[in-house]
């Protein structure tokens, strides 16, 4: 049902802001992925954060509310989740903020609201 929901959200989105557009196609893609058993504990984490970037960056209501379905019932309902998830224990070895750091140094760009893991707010 959350996956349904997601797709809705996705297909729904008018495409007029960058983060609703990519961010709402995304966590369709992470649900088609977490309900395929394909999943792992990180892919939570990423909705969190997916979400924090769609609420703050969106236009209108539907990107402020697209990860609602999934990060209420993984909430509620986490075991069910759990269950499905491919790896229980992975980390993901990339550090993407790590990996930015010398270009973000360099062009003297670092946008707060584009760090992923960390809390800006
Ligand atoms: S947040 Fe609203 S305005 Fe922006 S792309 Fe989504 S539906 Fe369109």
């Amino acid at each position: 049902m959350a996956r349904n929901f997601t797709h809705f959200f996705a297909h729904e989105s008018c495409g007029f802001c960058t983060p609703c557009r990519v961010g709402t196609s995304l966590l369709a893609d992470m649900m088609d992925k977490l309900e395929a058993g394909k999943g792992s504990p990180q892919d939570f984490t990423e909705i969190q954060e997916l979400n924090r970037h769609l609420f703050k960056l969106s236009h209108c209501g539907l990107g402020h509310s697209a990860c609602n379905p999934a990060l209420e019932t993984i909430a509620k309902f986490r075991p069910a989740y759990e269950r499905r998830l491919l790896h229980k224990n992975f980390v993901p070895a990339f550090d993407l903020d790590a990996s930015l750091a010398p270009a973000r140094a360099l062009t003297q760009r670092d946008d707060a609201a584009a760090h992923l893991g960390d809390d800006h707010e």
